[in-house]
């Protein structure tokens, strides 16, 4: 990703909103589309996370924290 680059997502959901973050943060250009905005679905969400029923759990062990972290840290702006 190069700044001043022009990005374009669809949706404006966690996942739509949680991807946009990224390249605006590196300098790109964003432009959230969606037909509703937030995201009607994440809207509902209890916002709970964590690991559950997920495999290899050597690489769970690893990934989980820092996919926390990285999600903690993005709702902190
Ligand atoms: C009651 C409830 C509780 C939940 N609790 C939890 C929880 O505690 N923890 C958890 O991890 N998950 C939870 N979930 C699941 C979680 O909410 C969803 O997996 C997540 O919100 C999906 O996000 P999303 O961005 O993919 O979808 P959405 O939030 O639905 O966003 C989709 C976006 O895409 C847009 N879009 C769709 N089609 C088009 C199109 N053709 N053109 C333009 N735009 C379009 C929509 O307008 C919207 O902006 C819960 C779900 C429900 C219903």
């Amino acid at each position: 990703m190069t700044a001043g680059e022009r990005v374009v997502v669809v949706g404006a959901g966690v996942a739509g909103l949680t991807t946009a973050v990224v390249p605006a943060e590196a300098g790109a250009s964003v432009h959230v589309m969606a037909e509703q905005a937030p995201g009607v679905t994440s809207l509902a969400a209890g916002a709970m996370w964590g690991s559950y029923l997920v495999e290899p759990k050597n690489k769970v062990l690893t990934f989980g924290p820092s996919a926390a972290n990285t999600s903690s840290s993005l709702t902190r702006g």
